[in-house]
């Protein structure tokens, strides 16, 4: 399959031509329909596979597709990660795939200065990249609000529990609305990873490379 196959529309395959991706990884060929159908999905991917394309591309095209006013500190998708080092690789590539694109995203960690990333998300952020711990401090001051998510990505669900960070994704769950789309992503599915899928995805697509 192609990436015009796939329904991509134009401003994201003109970002995959810039990027040199000419054809579809396995995972995203089989995650991206499901997505821009709505569904939540489950995907079993290792890093690697291009699965951060294949949850970023349907996010960026659902976002773009429906304009809407956010207001100060809101957040329109908000995609979890356990690391510093993932969280930027992640917002890399949300950069380079949403460069024909007029949305606004961010990343935040823990370890520096909150301040300017504070700043980023004063007025209103389409894609949030984010560690746990650094978002939690955040809400905890009123700096962000995620009353106003659409979009919800859990990626490396498994590496969140060695790290022990389930109690804070849980901490978050309970502030996002119910009427969203989600996403978890993880290499294995220990137990736990498999009770926090049941309780935050709804009837989801699962999808294994
Ligand atoms: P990921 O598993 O998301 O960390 O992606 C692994 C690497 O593959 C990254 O360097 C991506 O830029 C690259 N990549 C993702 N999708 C494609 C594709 N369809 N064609 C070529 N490279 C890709």
């Amino acid at each position: 399959s192609s990436f015009v196959d796939l329904g991509l529309a134009e401003p994201l395959l003109r970002s995959l031509r810039d990027a040199g991706y000419e054809t579809p990884t396995p995972i995203q060929a089989k995650a991206i329909p499901h997505l821009l159908d709505d569904h939540d999905l489950i995907g079993i991917a290792q890093t690697g596979t291009g699965k951060t394309a294949a949850f970023s591309l349907p996010i960026l095209q659902h976002l773009s597709e429906d304009r809407v006013p956010l207001p100060a500190k809101g957040v329109r998708a908000l995609v979890l990660a356990p690391t510093r080092e993932l969280a930027l690789q992640i917002f890399d590539n949300v950069t380079r795939l949403s460069k024909h694109l007029k949305l606004r995203h961010a990343v935040i960690f823990g370890g520096v200065g909150q301040n300017p990333q504070a700043q980023a998300i004063a007025r209103g952020i389409d894609v949030l990249v984010a560690t746990p711990g650094r978002l939690i401090d955040l809400m905890g001051q009123g700096l962000v609000r995620l009353d106003t998510v659409t979009h919800l990505v859990l990626d490396e669900a498994d590496r969140m529990l060695d790290m022990g960070f389930i109690r804070d994704v849980r901490k978050i769950l309970a502030k996002l609305p119910e009427q969203r789309q989600s996403m978890l992503f993880s290499a294995t599915m220990p137990a736990e990873v498999a009770k926090l899928a049941r309780d935050m995805l709804w009837e989801p697509m699962r999808v294994e490379v």
